[in-house]
C-alpha cells in the first residue's frame, strides 16, 4: 500500500517511510492512496474474534509490505495483552441503546495507549531491519505523552523527548510520564501553551540540521500515520458486539486533534456500516463552530477542564479536508494557508456533504461536570471529563434513538480528578492497583524557556550517542 501527501506534492511513500515520517515535505500528512474494503459478509465472519485477532483482520492490509503476518500477529497479541480488561475495549451500557466503550484499560489508563504501545513495537521492529536509530519528539497536552514514553520505554532504537506545558497538564498525567524510569525516556516542560510545544516539534520536523544529520526525528502525535490505523479496530470491535454489521451504528467521540474520530469515518469508508459522527469538542470548538456554520477559524486556547482536547487548531482535520476536497491536495494547500491568516469556508455542496455523516457539539466546563454528575446519580457511574463530553454531545446530537449509540470513554476518571471534584461528587476515583503508587514514584523532568533553540540545542545534547 502506497501512502500520499494531503497537499498533494511530496513523494509517495510506503509504510516503513510513512511510520517514520512526520510531516510530509510539503506540510501535508500522508494518507494511504486507496483503503481496503470489507463486505459485510467479511465482517460478520469476524464475530466473536479476540481483540487481537480483529486487529489483525483490520490493519494487515496497511502494513503488509513492510510486516510478515506472523511478526505483526505477535505484536497485536503482545500490544493488547497488557490491557487489564479481557475484552480490551469493554462496553458499559448507560441507557437503552446508550453505551461507553472503555478504551482506558491500558497501561496509562487512556486510548492513547492502543495505538503507542503498538507504534513503540513497530518502530522497534523497521529500526532493527534497517539498522537505524530515532529521535521522537512530541509534543503533549497530557496523555500522549505518558502513552508514547510508556510504549517507547524498551524500544533499542528510539530515544524519546515530550515536551508538555509546564504547570498545564494534571498532575497524575505529569507523573505518568517523568516517572518511568529509562535511558532513553526526556521529559522537557515548556514554560508555554501546548500550542507553543506542538509548534517547536513542527518547526524542529521541517528543519532537522540540529541534530547533526547523525539521527533523524520521528513523530508519535496523532499526525503519525499508524496510530490513527490502530484506533479503525475498536470501532469494529463496538460495532460487532452489539449486532453490526447487520445494523448500523452511531458513534459520539470526544475530539481534540481530530485522530480519534477520523478512525471511526475511516472505519466507515472501510464498510463498517456507521450512520452518525459526533464530534464533542469542549470550549475549544473550532470543528463545531467549522459544523454548525461552514466557517473554520483559529480562537484562542481555552483552559478547560478537558486539557486532553484543549487545542486551536486540529491536525488531522485536514486529512478530512482532502477528501472533502475530491483529493485535490492543490485545493487542501491553499485552503489551509489562507485558514492561517483569517477565517475560511468551504464550497456548500462540500460542506452539507460532510454534515451527512458528522454532527458536532460544544460543551462548557458548567455542563461536563452536570453530565458527570449525572451520570452518576443514575448510573453509579463516574466518567472522565473528556468521556462526559462525549455522552453530553451525543445525547444532544442524537438522530435516531433505534440506532445504538456509543461514546467513546476515552480516559479513565482517576486521571482528571479536579473534574470529579469540580462536580460536586465526593466519590474519589480511585488509580488502579498497578499505579497505586503513583505520588510516591520519584519525578524526572527538565524546565526550558518557550524557546525552539534552548529546546533543540537540549535534544542535540542528550540523545544517546550525541
Ligand atoms: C487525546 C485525547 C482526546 C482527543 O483525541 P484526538 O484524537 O486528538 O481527537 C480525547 N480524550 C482524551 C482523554 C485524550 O487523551
Amino acid at each position: 500500500m502506497r501512502y500520499i501527501s494531503t497537499r498533494g506534492d511530496a513523494p509517495a511513500l510506503g509504510f516503513e517511510d510513512v511510520l517514520l515520517t512526520g510531516l510530509a515535505t510539503d506540510g501535508g500528512l500522508y494518507v494511504p492512496e486507496s483503503l481496503p474494503h470489507f463486505s459485510v459478509e467479511e465482517i460478520r465472519s469476524w464475530r466473536g474474534l479476540s481483540y487481537a485477532e480483529l486487529a489483525y483482520k483490520v490493519m494487515y492490509p496497511f502494513v503488509e509490505d513492510a510486516i510478515p503476518a506472523d511478526e505483526f500477529r505477535k505484536m497485536l497479541d503482545e500490544t493488547y495483552g497488557v490491557f487489564t480488561h479481557k475484552s480490551v475495549a469493554p462496553l458499559v451500557q448507560l441507557d437503552t441503546n446508550e453505551w461507553v466503550m472503555e478504551l482506558f484499560r491500558g497501561p496509562t489508563l487512556a486510548f492513547k495507549d492502543f495505538a503507542l504501545q503498538l507504534l513503540g513495537r513497530l518502530l522497534d521492529y523497521v529500526l532493527e531491519k534497517r539498522n537505524q536509530h530515532v529521535v521522537i519528539m512530541g509534543a503533549t497536552s497530557g496523555d500522549t505523552g505518558s502513552a508514547a514514553i510508556e510504549g517507547c520505554r524498551r524500544c533499542k532504537h528510539v530515544d524519546i523527548f515530550i515536551l508538555h506545558p509546564y504547570q498545564r497538564v494534571s498532575e497524575v498525567q505529569r507523573r505518568q510520564m517523568t516517572t518511568v524510569q529509562g535511558d532513553n525516556i526526556h521529559n522537557i516542560a515548556v514554560k508555554g501553551n501546548f500550542d507553543d510545544c506542538q509548534r517547536m516539534v513542527k518547526e524542529s520536523f521541517g528543519n532537522q540540521s540540529f541534530l547533526g544529520g547523525k539521527t533523524q526525528l520521528a513523530a508519535v502525535n496523532s499526525i503519525n500515520w499508524a496510530r490513527i490505523m490502530a484506533q479503525i479496530v475498536y470501532y469494529f470491535q463496538a460495532s460487532l458486539s452489539l449486532g453490526g454489521p447487520d445494523r448500523s451504528m452511531a458513534f459520539s467521540v470526544p475530539t481534540g486533534n481530530f485522530g480519534d474520530i477520523f478512525a471511526g469515518y475511516l472505519a466507515k469508508k472501510m464498510g463498517l456500516p456507521i450512520s452518525q459522527l459526533v464530534i464533542a469538542t469542549n470550549r475549544n470548538d473550532i470543528l463545531h463552530r467549522f459544523m454548525s456554520g461552514n466557517k473554520y477559524e483559529q480562537h484562542q486556547l481555552e483552559q478547560t477542564l478537558s486539557p486532553s482536547m484543549d487545542i486551536m487548531v486540529s491536525s488531522n482535520f485536514e486529512r478530512l479536508l482532502f477528501d472533502l476536497h475530491g483529493r485535490d491536495g492543490a485545493a487542501v494547500k491553499e485552503l489551509l494557508e489562507n485558514a492561517s491568516k483569517g477565517p475560511v469556508s468551504i464550497e456548500d455542496y462540500r460542506w452539507k456533504h460532510a454534515r451527512k455523516l458528522f454532527d458536532s457539539d460544544a460543551v462548557d466546563d458548567k455542563a461536563t461536570c452536570d453530565t458527570i454528575r449525572e451520570i452518576f446519580e443514575q448510573n453509579e457511574y463516574l466518567l472522565d471529563p473528556h468521556t462526559a463530553i462525549g455522552v453530553r454531545a451525543a445525547r444532544n446530537c442524537r438522530r435516531d434513538n433505534a440506532v445504538p449509540m456509543i461514546t467513546l470513554g476515552t480516559a479513565h476518571p482517576a486521571k482528571f480528578p479536579d473534574a470529579i471534584i469540580e462536580s460536586g461528587l465526593t466519590v474519589k476515583p480511585e488509580l488502579p492497583a498497578h499505579m497505586a503508587d503513583l505520588f510516591e514514584r520519584e519525578e524526572r523532568y527538565t524546565v526550558l524557556e518557550n524557546n525552539l533553540t534552548e529546546v533543540q540545542g537540549f535534544l542535540a545534547k542528550h540523545w544517546k550517542n550525541a
